[in-house]
């Protein structure tokens, strides 16, 4: 009896502030039953359907870069009802939102088969929820497939590093089927295909000819600063015009609210002729990339999500290739 009172004196004694620190860490760490409940509601994606035009529905990610409150939705990834089935556009940034989209897919057109799912390009955002669906009908053209069998893996860990729990179970997997048609069928509606780069060494791009809905994946971003870790400015102005030219009805970004007058567009090329012209008068005015980091932002572009975060980046990503076109190695014969 004795022990027993001094025992519940012992527990009602009121914790100090660090062993109520060290239990909150240890609940928030915990991988009990009851806490693995909690944590799984805390990683769950909510994702929502918006139809964009008929039976098209895009799932709209976040303006913003991965982290671990987003769980890396910050992509637009789309599917169609089409006569048989069900097309889709893009799988997401891991098998969690992979399997999210499916159920969303399922909820919004019960019953349909998933007939086709298109990649269109191999950044990690975009297809890493392959393995959520049946692999005989992922398709993207050869150079996309290559991409992510080269890239697949570091884009994975990486991920990994940035979104942990998030990214629990995902595998990077590559579409089998390589297309390099102008068009194709598919259950009963006529897509258009379009072999882009500029982004990366291959952007493919999709239009619903029904429709007229182009699905553009990152070579157009609107309200959003454009990402440039394989990015040829070049290349991807000539894709900027080649989308411009495209008759279309509607344009979902790979990034961005659906946009219906081509702002993304114009968008994006201006940023990339702002982004290219203030790194190429850092170069010649011999700025170090650190010195070049801290440049200010157009005003035209503060707006934009992350674009600080992506210009810091793009300096990393561009001003090495700058240094070497505008600082040519001279050589000197002796
Ligand atoms: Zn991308």
């Amino acid at each position: 009896m004795a022990s027993t009172s001094h025992h519940l004196r012992k527990s009602a004694a009121p914790f100090s502030q660090a062993r109520r620190r060290a239990l909150q860490w240890m609940v928030a760490g915990c991988g009990c039953a009851a806490c693995g409940s909690i944590n799984a509601r805390l990683l769950d994606f909510d994702l929502s359907a918006v139809e964009i035009a008929s039976k098209t529905w895009a799932v709209l990610g976040r303006t913003d870069y991965f982290d671990m409150s987003n769980g890396g939705n910050i992509v637009n990834v789309a599917f169609i009802e089409v006569p048989d089935g069900i097309v889709v556009i893009d799988t997401g940034p891991s098998k969690r939102y992979g399997d999210a989209l499916r159920a969303l897919i399922e909820k919004t057109v019960p019953g349909k088969p998933i007939l086709r799912v298109y990649n269109t390009h191999h950044h990690p955002d975009h297809f890493l929820g392959n393995q959520s669906f049946d692999a005989n009908v992922i398709a993207a053209p050869q150079q996309v497939i290559e991409n992510i069998t080269i890239d697949g893996n570091g884009f994975a860990d990486n991920m990994y590093r940035i979104l942990g729990d998030w990214m629990r179970g995902t595998l990077p997997i590559a579409p089998t089927v390589a297309l390099s048609s102008e068009s194709e069928q598919v259950g009963g509606r006529k897509f258009s295909l379009f072999y882009l780069s500029g982004h990366t060494s291959s952007d493919f791009v999709i239009r619903d000819d029904q429709t007229g809905v182009v699905f553009a994946g990152d070579l157009a971003f609107l309200y959003r600063a454009p990402t440039t870790p394989h990015a040829q400015i070049d290349a991807w102005r000539e894709s900027l015009d080649t989308l411009a030219a495209i008759d279309k009805d509607l344009l979902l970004p790979g990034h961005g609210p659906s946009d219906p007058k081509d702002e993304s567009l114009s968008q994006t090329r201006d940023y990339l002729d702002w982004l290219y012209g203030t790194l190429s008068d850092a170069v010649s005015r011999g700025l170090t990339m650190n010195e070049a980091m801290i440049l200010p932002i157009s005003p035209e572009f503060e707006g934009l999500g992350v674009v600080r975060t992506e210009f810091e980046r793009s300096v990393v990503h561009l001003y090495p290739a700058l240094e070497d076109a505008l600082y040519p190695v001279i050589e000197i014969s002796q």
